[in-house]
């Protein structure tokens, strides 16, 4: 099979990565091959190839955003998933056992392992991985169409969860701070749901851009909000962003943190948390979060911009994404 590897981490994504012909590799007991359709370039993939998250193994296929076909099950593994098209997102495994396992939150297990980070990913023509882990998907979808959706819409729609926002939230008022692909996501399903949504960015663009979907008050940092929050999610990873959307939050509040590292977060007033506001982190995502938000893909109409590029090009996808220069998310296809 041909696969793209991160071999070692350097600021130059085309030092990190070079494309490997490998043996295409037999699934394991509970394990299955999938053929790979497409599989999107995510940040996080930009910071395993650059070193900003330490390696856990090297080499590694990166990806975590795949969708293909599974051509073959291992042993004791159900076969009903032959021939199914699925998808894999970020996590990719957890021990089962653990308290956290055992009580719904198994995005805090310790012992979590994940997809193009500790096992190989998807920006390969073939990849493995644990059936239980891997996600249906539907079978006539447009497979570059839903790969970008795997990994920022499911962190995004548990962000949304995390800040308190579901469809019970028609009509409340939810602040989005910074607007790329994962708050893109969000806000098509929080509209879906009726939710209020007020997005705060960096540029006039993205402001335009919140607006076209749905966003009913969108401006800069320097603008003040026309009304307070019942809900805030921070994207940008700038610890300031996080006192800022605390301070636009009503009474009850809650801002909740969508970044896996953010600098250090200024002194707060006691006086922006005090009536029982709060701050609350987002980490990984649940098999459950990945189930609700894809039944919500289709009834909400989630849509993003994509460019399809050909595996051999996903140092090129890399350098662009550091460079900014990104009108949709990049999706290889083997
Ligand atoms: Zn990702
Ligand atoms: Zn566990």
């Amino acid at each position: 099979m041909r696969a793209v590897q991160v071999i070692r981490a350097a600021p130059d994504p085309a030092d990190a990565l070079r494309v490997v012909e490998l043996p295409t590799p037999r699934p394991g007991p509970g394990q299955v091959l999938i053929e790979v359709e497409a599989s999107a370039v995510c940040r996080t993939d930009l910071q395993i190839a650059q070193g900003d998250l330490p390696p856990h193994r090297q080499p590694v296929v990166p990806g975590h955003q795949v969708v293909g076909r599974v051509a073959a099950v291992g042993p004791d593994t159900d076969d009903s998933l032959l021939g199914s098209r699925v998808g894999l997102v970020w996590l990719a495994g957890t021990c089962g056992a653990c308290r956290f396992c055992r009580d719904g939150r198994e995005n805090l297990c310790r012992s979590a392992v994940f997809t193009g980070y500790d096992v190989d990913g998807g920006w390969a023509t073939h990849v493995t991985a644990r059936s239980g882990f891997v996600h249906r998907l539907p079978a006539d979808g447009d497979a570059q169409a839903l790969a970008p959706l795997l990994c920022g819409g499911v962190i995004g729609y548990r962000s949304l969860r995390r800040a308190g926002i579901g469809p019970e939230s028609a009509g409340q008022r939810l602040g989005l701070y910074g607007f790329g692909a994962s708050a893109s996501l969000a806000i098509q399903v929080a509209r879906h749901w009726a939710v209020r949504c007020l997005v705060v960015t960096r540029s006039q663009e993205e402001a335009d851009r919140a607006r076209l979907l749905g966003a009913e008050w969108a401006g800069t940092y320097e603008e003040e909000l026309p009304e307070r929050l019942d809900a805030a999610i921070t994207f940008a990873p700038a610890g300031w962003v996080v006192t800022r959307a605390l301070r636009d939050l009503d009474r009850g509040g809650t801002v909740a943190i969508n970044a896996i590292h953010l600098d250090h977060i200024p002194a707060i007033d006691y006086a922006d948390l005090w009536w029982e506001r709060s701050i609350r982190s987002v980490a990984n995502v649940t098999r459950a979060d990945v189930a609700e938000f894809l039944g919500l893909v289709g009834p909400a109409g989630i849509t993003t911009a994509s460019e399809a590029l050909p595996l051999d090009r996903a140092a090129h996808a890399l350098q662009r994404l550091l460079a900014g220069d990104v009108t949709g998310a990049f999706v290889l296809v083997p």
